[in-house]
């Protein structure tokens, strides 16, 4: 493989999916049905607005809806469940998501509780993580979902393979971890879920034929923690001092690429991998809840 064969493209993923997904949202529309997302988001995080705003942008870009509703940062659980009943009551939503995080006095669970789970298009909701524990999943939750199609997109077997995931988070390293391990086509892996507390992280990484890695510490991965020929799917979005761009910062992952990128089978680049598919797979998961809920 020469370097740029390793780089397993987001962008190109989304392409082909979105193609896949115009026929859908056409015939829906046929239908006089167009997908439409409800968007909550709670104070002023500047990173919260920014994933909100591309949310926004792709949908508009795709001919579907999205409608916004911006509480306070001092706002009470009440006021937010109050509006989730609404739009769980209004058959033109089909999808509602919550930006998280939320400020800390508010309780998520309580929150993401209250949310129709037939809308939970952010596989959020504890129903639909129980049925994808079951192996019967109804909404992935978009970054794991988004790890798998790229997984598929690029055939790389997982079919027996010692798969190691960083972070076990119930957004990301959890599902992932479920996902990769279930009797199916890309699952049937032996997977290790480390974490904080995990005990010399590079003797579980050498071992690993494929990584994950949802930690959020910047460059935690390194070339001397891998085999050769790993496959690296890395999640990790974390913002490190940069002064010679104009921002002062610059994105990277969990995984240092130019330390790796010689040493591994291919590799998700930090931006361009798994953040693109994240939003595509929400676009995925909303056209799929307006389809369940029309028919
Ligand atoms: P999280 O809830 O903070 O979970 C992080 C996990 O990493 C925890 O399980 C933690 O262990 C573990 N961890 C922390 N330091 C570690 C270390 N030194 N060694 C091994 N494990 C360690 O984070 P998250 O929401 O899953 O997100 C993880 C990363 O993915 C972040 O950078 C986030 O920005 C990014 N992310 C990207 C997307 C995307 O669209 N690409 C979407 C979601 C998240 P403990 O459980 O023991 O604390």
């Amino acid at each position: 493989m020469n370097a740029e064969d390793k780089i397993l493209n987001g962008k190109e993923v989304s392409v082909k999916i979105k193609e896949t997904l115009k026929n859908k949202i056409s015939f829906l529309k046929a239908k006089k049905v167009i997908p439409h997302l409800a968007v909550i988001i709670v104070g002023d995080d500047p990173a919260s607005k920014l994933y909100v705003a591309s949310k926004v942008k792709t949908f508009k870009k795709m001919d579907c809806l999205s409608s916004t509703f911006e509480f306070s940062k001092d706002c009470n659980s009440n006021q937010i469940k109050d509006l989730i009943k609404k739009l769980n009551n209004d058959n033109s939503i089909h999808g509602i998501l919550v930006q998280l995080p939320l400020p800390k006095h508010i309780n998520e669970q309580e929150i993401l509780i209250s949310i129709n789970y037939f809308k939970d298009v952010d596989g959020f909701h504890p129903t639909n993580q129980g049925f994808l524990m079951q192996g019967n999943p109804t909404f992935i939750p978009c970054t794991p979902l988004g790890c798998i199609k790229t997984i598929d997109y690029y055939g790389i077997e997982t079919n027996g393979k010692n798969v190691v995931v960083i972070g076990r988070s119930n957004i990301v390293g959890k599902p992932i971890a479920s996902l990769l391990s279930q009797n199916k086509k890309f699952g049937n892996a032996t997977v290790t879920l480390c974490h904080s507390k995990t005990k010399n992280l590079s003797s579980f990484t050498l071992n690993a034929d494929i990584i994950v890695a949802a930690v959020g510490v910047p460059h935690l991965i390194k070339s001397n923690m891998v085999k050769n020929g790993v496959h690296i799917i890395d999640v990790g979005i974390n913002r490190i001092e940069d002064l010679s761009s104009k921002k002062g910062y610059k994105v990277v992952g969990d995984v240092d690429f130019e330390d790796v990128k010689e040493k591994c089978g291919s590799i998700t680049p930090v931006p361009g991998g798994i953040g693109i598919m994240t939003v595509t797979m929400l676009l995925h998961n909303t056209v799929k809840a307006a389809e369940n809920l029309s028919n």
